[in-house]
């Protein structure tokens, strides 16, 4: 069970928590610029039975610039070399421009694709489908998890489906 996972997301909605309880280092955010930096090896998740390469894709959002658009482009293309992709959104807002933007991105990546509800510590249960809803018939997701980053909840839980998948 060994592969590369891409995580992708608008910024603030909790990539480099999740990477940070993931790989169970502060690597990400020491390492974090960003809009600078670009399909970051963010740290190796390694068990006895599985290995699971994370790398952030922060460059995923409406270019504003030459620049912008060159960096687009290779998060773009860096999502053709992994195994699976995660799409994290934050639970506490409502779908918007930049979760829009990037789903239309991932329109054309042929790889399963794991919607991450994140953020649920901050909103109540009885609000957790009402924000799949939102989401759920964007992409043909293979996966839907409602987690918290920060808290931990259901990130062990996702963890073990992505080894079982890879
Ligand atoms: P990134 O820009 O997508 O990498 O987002 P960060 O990981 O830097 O997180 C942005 C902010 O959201 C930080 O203040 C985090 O502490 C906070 N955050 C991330 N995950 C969670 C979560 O599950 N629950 C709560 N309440 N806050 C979170
Ligand atoms: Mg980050």
């Amino acid at each position: 069970h060994s592969g590369f996972v891409a995580i992708v997301g608008r910024p603030n909605v909790g990539k480099s928590t999740f990477l940070n309880r993931v790989i169970g280092q502060k690597i990400a955010i020491m390492s974090d610029k960003p809009q600078t930096t670009r399909n970051k090896i963010q740290g190796v998740y390694t068990t006895k039975d599985a290995q699971i390469v994370f790398i952030d894709t922060p460059g995923i959002h409406k270019p504003q610039n030459k620049l912008g658009d060159f960096m687009m482009d290779s998060a773009l293309s860096a999502l053709k070399e992994v195994d699976a992709v995660l799409f994290m959104v934050n639970a506490t807002e409502h779908r918007g421009a930049g979760d829009n933007f990037i789903i239309d991105q991932l329109k054309n990546v042929d790889k399963p694709i794991y919607l991450l509800i994140n953020k649920i510590d901050e909103i109540s249960p009885d609000d957790i489908m009402p924000i799949i809803e939102q989401y759920k018939n964007a992409l043909p997701f293979k996966d839907v998890y409602p987690i918290s980053a920060l808290q931990g909840n259901n990130v062990p839980e996702l963890v073990d489906t992505l080894i079982k998948e890879l």
